[in-house]
C-alpha cells in the first residue's frame, strides 16, 4: 500500500482486532494509567487514528477510529478514557485552528500521552455566557501577559496545558475581542491552582486557576488574535460530540469501563437489584425504559456520526446527542437508585465507587451542566436545528467595555 492509499476500514479493523487481543489489557486486568495507555497506543500506531501523520497520528478517518474502539469495546479492553478531553476536544481544536508551528509543537506530545490538556473557559462569574470572559490577555512586545481566573476546569491539577479563552480587546463587541491561548500549567511563575470538591465529596477533579500576569510566548496563540470566539465554538462542538460519544472523542461504548453510567449492563444490574428487593412492580417499567434508551442513544450517535461523514448533518447535531446521552445517563442512575433502595446510598471509604449507585447518582448531575448546560443545548437545538427565533442579545454589537459599564449601572 503506498502512502496515498487509505487502508479500508475493514482491513484496519481486522489488523486492530489482532493487536487489541494481543496487547491491550482487559478492564479486569491491573489498571494502566492514562498516559501509559496512550503511549502504548502511540507506539503501535493507534493513537490519534484520525489525526494526520505529520502530527503523530495514523492519518486515517473517524470511521477507522470508531472501528478501533468498537473492537476494544467488544473485547472488553482498557482505553485511555482519562485522555478523552485531550484527544476528543483540545487536540482537534488545535488541528482546526492552530498554526503549523502550534500543531507541530503541541499535537505529537499530546498524542504520545506526554501532555494532558484541559479547557479553561468558565469563569467564577458564569459559564453559560462564555463570551463574557474577563480574563485579560495583553500583548507586550514578543509576549502575551495573562491575568485573571478560570474555574471548574476538570483535571487541571494533573494537566500540563490548558486552552484558555481570554479578553484581548475590550473595545470590540463581546464576541469579537476574545483570543484563545495555550497555557502551560506546570512550573510557570504566576499560576496558582486550587482544587475544588465535587458534589459526591469524594473526588476533587475540579480546579480554580489564578493567573497573575503570566508571561506567555506569542506562538502559543491558537487561531488569530481576537478570533478566539471561532476557536471556542470549535472547541464546544468537539466537546458536545465527545460527550455525545461521537467524533474524535469516541472511545467505545460507555457501558464498558469504570464509569458505567448507562447502557444495557446497568439496566440488567438494576433488574437484579429490584428482583432481590421484590421491587419489580414499582421500578420494572423504568428499567425497561432505561434499557430502551441505552439501545437508542448509541444508535442516534451512530446516525449523527454517519451524517457528519456524508455531510447531511452539521456539528450542531452534537447538541442533540449530548442532550440525549446525559438525560439517558441520569435516568439510568435514577432508576438504579430506585431499584437498589437504601443499599444504593451507602458507600465506604475515600474512593469514588462507580459501581456504587449513590456516588454515581451524585457524579451524574454534572453531565447536564458540563460542556454547556442542557438548557443551552436546547437553545442551540431550537435556534440552530429547528430554526426558531434567536434569543435576544442586546450586548451583541456593543463594545465589551460598555457592556460591563452598563451591567455595573444595573
Ligand atoms: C462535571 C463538570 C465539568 C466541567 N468541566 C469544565 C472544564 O473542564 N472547563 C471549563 O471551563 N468549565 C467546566 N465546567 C463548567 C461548565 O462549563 C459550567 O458550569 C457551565 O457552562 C454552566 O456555567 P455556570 O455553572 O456558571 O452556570 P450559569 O451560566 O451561571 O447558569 C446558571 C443556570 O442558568 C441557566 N442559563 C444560563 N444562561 C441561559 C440561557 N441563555 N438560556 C437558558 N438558560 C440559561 C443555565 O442552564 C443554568 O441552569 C464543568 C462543569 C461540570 C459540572
Amino acid at each position: 500500500m503506498n502512502a496515498q492509499e487509505t487502508e479500508s476500514v475493514e482491513a484496519f479493523r481486522a489488523r486492530a482486532a489482532r493487536w487489541i487481543e494481543r496487547d491491550l489489557p482487559r478492564w479486569n486486568d491491573e489498571h494502566v494509567e492514562t498516559r501509559d495507555l496512550q503511549r502504548l497506543l502511540f507506539d503501535h500506531g493507534f493513537a490519534g487514528i484520525a489525526f494526520p501523520r505529520a502530527y503523530g497520528g495514523a492519518g486515517l478517518t473517524l470511521d477507522h477510529q470508531k472501528a478501533f474502539y468498537d473492537e476494544a469495546t467488544a473485547q472488553d479492553r482498557q482505553v485511555p478514557t482519562g485522555n478523552r478531553v485531550s484527544i476528543g476536544m483540545l487536540g482537534p481544536t488545535i488541528l482546526d485552528h492552530g498554526s503549523e508551528d502550534a500543531q507541530l509543537r503541541f499535537l505529537p506530545p499530546l498524542l504520545r500521552g506526554d501532555t494532558l490538556w484541559v479547557q479553561l473557559l468558565s469563569e467564577p462569574q458564569g459559564g453559560s455566557d462564555m463570551a463574557g470572559a474577563t480574563t485579560r490577555l495583553t500583548r507586550d512586545g514578543d509576549t502575551y501577559v495573562l491575568h485573571g481566573s478560570k474555574m471548574w476546569s476538570s483535571g487541571a491539577h494533573e494537566a500540563d496545558f490548558g486552552l484558555c479563552l481570554c479578553r484581548s480587546d475590550w473595545d470590540a463587541p463581546k464576541h469579537r475581542g476574545l483570543s484563545m491561548i495555550a497555557v502551560p500549567l506546570k512550573g510557570v511563575p504566576g499560576i496558582t491552582i486550587q482544587q475544588t470538591r465535587s458534589a459526591s465529596g469524594l473526588t476533587s477533579d475540579f480546579s480554580e486557576e489564578f493567573f497573575d500576569n503570566v508571561v506567555l510566548p506569542i506562538e502559543y496563540l491558537i487561531g488569530e488574535e481576537n478570533d478566539g470566539w471561532a476557536v471556542a465554538q470549535t472547541l464546544l462542538l468537539h466537546e458536545r460530540n465527545t460527550v455525545g460519544n461521537i467524533g474524535y472523542g469516541y472511545l467505545g461504548r460507555r457501558d464498558r469501563g469504570p464509569k458505567r453510567m448507562f447502557g444495557g449492563e446497568p439496566a440488567m444490574r438494576s433488574l437484579a437489584a429490584a428482583r432481590r428487593r421484590s421491587a419489580l412492580d414499582s421500578v420494572g417499567e423504568a428499567i425497561v425504559e432505561t434499557y430502551i434508551e441505552s439501545v437508542v442513544a448509541p444508535l442516534t450517535s451512530t446516525r449523527v456520526m454517519a451524517g457528519l461523514r456524508v455531510g447531511t448533518h452539521s456539528g450542531r447535531w452534537g447538541s442533540l446527542t449530548k442532550l440525549q446521552s446525559t438525560v439517558a445517563a441520569q435516568a439510568s442512575v435514577r432508576t438504579a437508585l430506585a431499584a437498589w433502595g437504601a443499599d444504593g446510598v451507602i458507600w465506604d471509604g475515600e474512593e469514588v465507587q462507580y459501581d456504587n449507585v449513590g456516588t454515581t447518582w451524585l457524579e451524574s448531575r454534572g453531565g447536564t451542566i458540563s460542556g454547556g448546560t442542557n438548557e443551552m443545548q436546547r437553545n442551540i437545538i431550537s435556534e440552530r436545528l429547528l430554526g426558531l427565533p434567536r434569543e435576544s442579545a442586546p450586548d451583541r454589537d456593543v463594545p465589551f467595555s460598555e457592556v460591563l459599564r452598563n451591567a455595573r449601572r444595573v
